[in-house]
């Protein structure tokens, strides 16, 4: 059986990548969403477990140092990080996973996993990805401009992956994830035939 295949989304927070990965699980069969741990506060739609391990940073940065992540890294001032062992198991038992990193993360994982798809979505504008976050209603307006200053620097690595979508239309963004998966996942095949 051959492993699975590591997909890596990155996106300044706003942009989209969420919705587009929930649609992904719902409609693509076996590939697995990672599921990251946190110290931020979980948004009033998020379950434990689910959506995040909700940790604090005194637990967050035990687990640190027993090096029980395949990443981490701060980002907007909170810890996010990936626990490896699902993810290993999955991936040996030949299960997709999809993983939602930001950009310091998504390199870490690149440098380890050379093999990984790396796709970058981007949101068609800056206004556009403000107007996204506040209709949103999760930040507040300090969240919200610390997340639209760190959204311009991620953009400018955007060259270091090997996709980039364009969040405009949800369903034309979608289609084009879902080939960017279908076809890594073909080449794959036709690599091992
Ligand atoms: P992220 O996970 O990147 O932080 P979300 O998936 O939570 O972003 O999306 C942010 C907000 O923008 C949500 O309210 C979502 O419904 C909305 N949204 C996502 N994609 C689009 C789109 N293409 N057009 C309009 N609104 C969108
Ligand atoms: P949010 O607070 O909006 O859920 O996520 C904020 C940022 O943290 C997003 O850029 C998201 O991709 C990133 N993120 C989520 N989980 C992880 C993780 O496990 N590791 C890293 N490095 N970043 C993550």
């Amino acid at each position: 059986m051959r492993p699975g295949y590591l997909f890596v989304l990155s996106a300044p927070s706003g942009t989209g990548k969420s919705t587009l990965i929930d649609r992904a699980i719902r409609e693509i069969p076996g590939i697995w969403h990672s599921v990251s741990a946190t110290t931020r506060k979980p948004r009033k739609y998020e379950e434990e477990g689910v959506h995040y391990y909700f940790m604090e940073r005194a637990e967050f940065e035990k687990t640190i140092t027993e090096v029980h992540f395949l990443e981490w890294a701060e980002v907007h001032g909170q810890y996010y990080g990936t626990p490896s062992e699902e993810v290993d198991r999955r991936l040996t038992g030949g299960e997709d996973v999809i993983m939602d990193l930001d950009v310091q993360g998504a390199l870490q994982v690149k440098k380890h996993r050379p093999d990984a798809v790396m796709i970058f979505i981007m949101p068609p504008s800056l206004e556009v990805l403000r107007k996204r976050i506040e209709d949103r209603r999760t930040e507040t307006e300090e969240s919200l401009r610390r997340r639209l200053s760190i959204a311009e620097k991620e953009m400018g690595h955007r060259d270091q992956y090997e996709h980039v979508i364009v969040n405009d239309v949800l369903d034309d963004a979608y289609v084009e994830l879902a080939s960017v998966i279908q076809s890594s996942r073909g080449s794959a095949d036709e690599a091992g035939s």
